[in-house]
């Protein structure tokens, strides 16, 4: 009999933990990593010769808005063609459990899609339907806090009263009691803004209570950021919970630059209680369709509308060009719709990267008509083109950013770096070959370069091949 499933000889190995990649071999048996180092027999169903690729954890996408794909397309083709074994869901207060809606959801509820999309009362409907589902990576599911207002509050247009309070705790204990990995608020949208600092701790102590993180997109990241960071960082000190800084940008062109304040803000925070953050590696953003957010400022694509379809994918200049009117009148006419803004400046997003508390997260938007490239490309385009081509960082510390940081912040037990015993969430790449190819123009290219990922021990995906087998789970919280 073989003693091992799988090996891996000789491949370059970056563990997870920021250590340089040393020339090792990695056994798996069943769904755990059963040995690593340099000698060991090489009995096994199966023996990869690694070549010249590298061997790593699999990735955990800090930040998306998986809820419902990985639901309806449980091959998780964007995520799983990137290495990517681990998503984060339920961000920016926006999470499928627990509301139900009657009619079309507001926005940013509707990022995830129309009230059929909303089936779940609470958590634990929510985990069941995932595990009939079993998507091809695991899951650590954050409950938003726009989706708790919108359950409990007839009026979302003031803050939460002790009875609706109270009623959000209930929900909070049930969801991390099934299985949810924490909380997380969008008080930038009008679902969540009347929320203040005394609600958000009111409900954020009853998920740190249950062992959960807190993850937020900040009220404000134009020109109020740093009043935004003083209340996030206040908010999670106050309720004892771990704090996520959602997406950190200073968006706007009056902010441009301003990392050179923000970042020293949140790391000087992170000496005395956890904070983190997560980037993506891009520097135009994406959301809702949103008046405030229209500008002559910075170019704005359309990567939705539901009044004008045949708009999606153009310009928003464009748009108004031909329909000879402004571009807050040709937004009027295109909502409800999506776009993506170029809001960024270019050095502050590598600035952002670079923080020691950063994490890689891709904030994609699986359900738009013409999504922005991060849904596709996040993770090797940091790899290929930030850490290879650029050399804005290691290789060992670009994957410590989107595998041992992230499993320690989440609290993702066993996972984000090699070590026996550990689950096999493994990716094999080629490093100097990993690339993103989604662009702005088209967002669905897959990436180059990622030729086998395991997620808990299972061969899921392959370059060329697609998706073969799901095995992915529940994970973060209180699960094992
Ligand atoms: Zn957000």
């Amino acid at each position: 009999m073989p003693v091992f499933d799988v090996i891996f000889r000789d491949a370059l190995i970056y563990d997870g933990t920021g250590a340089p990649p040393r020339r090792d071999s990695l056994a798996i048996t069943g769904e755990r990593i059963a040995a690593v180092g340099s000698v060991f027999p090489n009995e096994a169903r199966e023996v990869v010769e690694a070549g010249h690729l590298a061997l790593s954890p699999g990735f955990i996408d800090a930040h998306t808005h998986d809820d419902r794909i990985v639901l309806d397309a449980p091959e998780m083709l964007p995520k799983i063609s990137q290495g990517v074994t681990t998503v984060i869901t339920g961000n920016c207060g926006i999470s499928l459990a627990p509301a139900v809606f009657d009619d079309d959801p507001p926005p940013p509820m509707n990022l995830l899609g129309g009230a059929e999309a909303y089936a779940f009362p609470d958590f634990a409907t929510y985990a069941a339907a995932l595990r009939s589902a079993a998507p091809a990576v695991n899951v650590a599911a954050l409950i938003g806090h726009s989706a708790l207002r919108l359950a409990t509050m007839t009026d979302i247009r003031r803050k939460a009263n002790e009875g609706e309070i109270n009623r959000m705790q209930s929900m909070a204990a049930e969801a991390m009691a099934s299985g949810a990995a924490g909380f997380s608020t969008g008080l930038f949208y009008p679902t969540n803004a009347a929320a203040d600092r005394a609600e958000v701790a009111a409900i954020a102590r009853c998920f740190a209570a249950a062992g959960g993180v807190y993850a937020t997109h900040m009220r404000d990241e134009f020109a109020g950021v740093l009043d935004s960071i003083e209340e996030s960082v206040a908010t999670s000190a106050d309720a004892g919970i771990r704090l996520v800084i959602s997406h950190h940008k200073c968006a706007g062109l009056a902010n441009w630059g301003r990392t050179t304040e923000t970042l020293p803000r949140l790391e000087d925070a992170a000496r005395r209680q956890p904070v983190n953050l997560d980037v993506y590696p891009y520097a135009a953003g994406s959301t809702n369709l949103r008046q405030d957010l229209v500008t002559p400022d910075y170019p704005i694509r359309i990567s939705w509308s539901k009044s004008h379809p045949e708009m999606t994918g153009r310009m928003l200049d464009d748009i108004a060009a031909e329909w000879s009117c402004s571009l807050h009148e040709a937004a009027a006419r295109l909502d409800p719709a999506g776009a993506i803004y170029f809001q960024m400046h270019e050095d502050d997003v590598r600035r952002v990267m670079c923080s020691p508390i950063a994490m890689i997260g891709s904030d994609g938007l699986p359900h738009d008509a013409h999504p922005h490239p991060r849904l596709w490309g996040t993770f090797p385009r940091v790899l290929g083109h930030y850490a290879r081509d650029l050399a804005l960082f290691s290789m060992e510390e670009a994957i410590h950013k989107m595998t041992g940081l992230p499993a320690h912040v989440f609290g993702l037990k066993g996972r984000g770096s090699l070590a026996p015993g550990n689950y096999a969430d493994l990716v094999l790449f080629d490093p100097g070959a990993v690339i993103d190819r989604a662009t702005y123009d088209s967002p669905r290219l897959m990436a180059e370069g990622v030729s086998r990922v395991y997620v808990n021990g299972a061969l899921t995906f392959r370059e060329g091949g697609g998706v073969a087998r799901r095995a992915g789970r529940l994970t973060g919280g209180n699960n094992i």
